[in-house]
């Protein structure tokens, strides 16, 4: 809402005009100049190993699954099919953030998961992340970074010293933490949207993931750290984000947020702790809760009820990206952080009943 008035039909012809061009160069994704597909492919590969190790898996095969879904749903809407393996994995981490590797390698970590609120946001973040490996943003930063080393690696990867690999590696976990520049992470917004609406859902997801992802930063004062170090400014994203999605719903037709079907995936997903395998702090287990609003539920009543201070209101707000304001409707569901650890049954009775809707 706030950057509705920057959007007035005068400018849509324009923009259509730039969505075209957008579309030509991302269809026009090139290969790297000296770095063969097949090298992409091995580093993708083993540094995908070295990432498992460094986060470990999110123990629920349900969950990955549907990552995994929705991420060879999109793959499978791509013009350019490169590569035509892609492997879509959730990793065992507290902090906010998504990530790729060359070659077909794609992350989400579970506090990325945590702050979402549809499937439509979810599908934008993959498609940012599948945008990076098809338009080579890994590869291409290395080039510059480290030139002689990936230039030297060859397709053999695998049989390199491991100097060298230490180079590439590092130069690769740099990439994770502080993405791959302005330029590169709003080609990749832009591929994202895309692939999403091409799949089917709403392209306001992006831009709701980013305005959320901004509030939240403003009331915690904890950025998500790619946002602060080399993401363009938050700001200037949801502003070209909020063009682009008012462009292509012009485009298509019947788009969907499916924000109930993601939201029942969440109930128990382990919520803060770990930031990594080798974090061995103590934390206080949490969990996230689904909750279905009921007939005569307000914010106020829920977070007494629940969490028993009305005070967490606001937090409650925040975390699902609402106003506290704006009143909630019986039926829709919302996300509660609780303390402990999550009972398997306690609450699959209700998610199947979310499921059957
Ligand atoms: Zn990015």
């Amino acid at each position: 809402m706030l950057f509705k008035s920057q959007i007035n039909r005068k400018t849509l012809p324009c923009l259509s005009i730039l969505v075209c061009l957008l579309y030509f160069l991302v269809a026009l994704a090139w290969a790297v100049p000296f770095i063969s597909k097949e090298t992409e492919l091995n580093l993708g590969r083993k540094a995908d190993k070295e990432v498992v190790k460094q986060f470990g898996l999110y123990q629920d095969k349900a969950l990955q699954l549907y990552i995994n879904d929705i991420g060879q749903n999109l793959v499978s809407k791509l013009v350019n099919k490169e590569f035509s393996r892609f492997h879509f994995r959730l990793v065992d981490s507290s902090l906010i953030n998504a990530f790729a590797l060359p070659g077909g390698y794609v992350y989400v970590t579970r506090g990325l998961l945590s702050v979402l609120n549809s499937e439509a946001e979810l599908a934008s973040v993959i498609g940012h992340e599948i945008g990076h490996v098809t338009l080579h943003h890994g590869a291409k930063l290395m080039l510059r970074s480290i030139g002689a080393q990936i230039l030297s690696v060859g397709g053999a990867f695998a049989s390199k010293s491991p100097g060298e690999w230490m180079a590439v590696s590092s130069a690769i976990f740099q990439q994770i933490n502080l993405g791959y520049g302005r330029e590169a992470e709003l080609e990749s917004d832009a591929q994202g949207m895309m692939n999403a609406a091409g799949a089917g859902y709403q392209p306001t997801g992006m831009a709701g993931f980013l305005r959320n992802l901004r509030k939240q930063e403003m009331m915690s004062g904890q950025a998500y750290h790619s946002f602060q170090a080399s993401h363009p400014d938050t700001k200037e994203r949801i502003i070209k984000a909020d063009l682009m999605a008012s462009s292509l719903s012009h485009r298509y037709s019947g788009l969907q947020s499916k924000q109930n079907n993601f939201l029942s995936h969440l109930q128990g997903l382990v919520y803060g702790g770990r930031q990594n395998s080798k974090d061995k702090r103590r934390y206080k287990p949490q969990y996230l809760e689904i909750y279905t609003v009921k007939e005569g539920d307000t914010l106020e009543n829920i977070a007494i009820k629940k969490l028993g201070d009305k005070r967490h209101a606001l937090d409650i707000a925040v975390l699902n990206g609402r106003r506290e304001s704006v009143a909630i409707r019986p039926g829709e569901l919302l996300k509660l952080v609780r303390n402990g650890v999550y009972e398997e049954n306690q609450a699959a009775n209700a998610v199947h009943k979310l499921l059957d809707r």
